[in-house]
């Protein structure tokens, strides 16, 4: 189902005003985690004065330690809410189990299964089973046939709305967080007729090349970005090291769009 040869058009997913796919691009931006309605209502603030109206922040968080920040859980989602309703903005927050699916519909515009869930078959066929937008991950060490094969059993319960993200993945190398694989984004492009965005934070892990990565995934034929963005990321409750603040995502986005690669 996900394959070209099975469909050859784009798939294009309207949510709200936003539209993934058809030859628009889509920047996503927002913090790691949501951690208050201040922290929050400073970056739709930011966004939006900026035109950017697809914010991002985890509830539900998938640490790599049990002693770290867990996110804060539907509290979390209905702050999320509250202020995309203030700001009107289109909202993507991830979910970890079938179980919070349902509690979490009504808070979000659309569903991230994270990189360590892109195998999770029980969630998928459960987030295939709703008729909200998913954003799958590419999941840490997946090839792009798992990859592809993850959303297809999103859509194979029923779910078309899907958008791929690549967010690099695990290599040898250590001067960034992952590796991202530009190459998935042509590839993912030729071989399914979903929306392909890339999440230029996850994948390199660090502030100082965020622009390139993002200019080299339009360049690659990517639908959109996902940045990680804070009002204050020194003091950020997860992923501090790689969040930009207000100054640097107006920067990242006048770089961007003045690139000539953003439509
Ligand atoms: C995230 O986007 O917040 C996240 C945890 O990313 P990933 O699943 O790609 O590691
Ligand atoms: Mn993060």
């Amino acid at each position: 189902l996900v394959s070209r040869q099975t469909k050859s058009e784009d798939t294009i997913i309207r949510v709200k005003n936003a539209v993934f796919g058809g030859g628009s691009h889509v920047l996503i931006a927002g913090p790691c985690s949501v951690e208050s309605r201040e922290q929050l209502r400073a970056m739709a603030a930011a966004m939006k004065s900026v035109g950017v109206g697809i914010m991002r922040g985890g509830a539900f968080k998938p640490r790599t330690s049990p002693y770290d920040f867990q996110g804060l859980g539907l509290e979390g989602l209905k702050m999320l809410k509250e202020v995309a309703d203030e700001y009107d903005m289109v909202t993507i927050s991830e979910i970890m189990t079938p179980s919070q699916l349902e509690s979490a519909a009504e808070y979000i515009d659309i569903i991230q299964i994270g990189a360590r869930n892109m195998q999770n078959y029980d969630l998928l066929k459960a987030v295939g089973q709703t008729n909200m937008p998913v954003l799958l991950k590419r999941g840490i060490a997946a090839t792009l046939d798992e990859f592809v094969l993850a959303a297809e059993y999103i859509m194979a319960s029923g779910n078309e709305q899907v958008l791929l993200i690549e967010r690099g993945i695990r290599t040898y190398e250590k001067w960034t967080r992952n590796t991202l694989d530009i190459s998935a984004v042509p590839l993912l492009k030729q071989e399914t007729h979903l929306p392909v965005l890339v999440d230029v934070s996850h994948s390199t892990g660090r502030k100082d090349i965020l622009l390139p990565c993002a200019k080299a995934a339009l360049a690659a034929g990517a639908d959109g970005i996902m940045v990680e963005t804070h009002p204050n990321p020194q003091a950020a409750l997860s992923d501090a090291a790689q969040q930009i603040n207000i100054d640097e995502f107006y920067s990242f986005w006048g770089g961007l769009r003045g690139s000539g690669l953003y439509k």
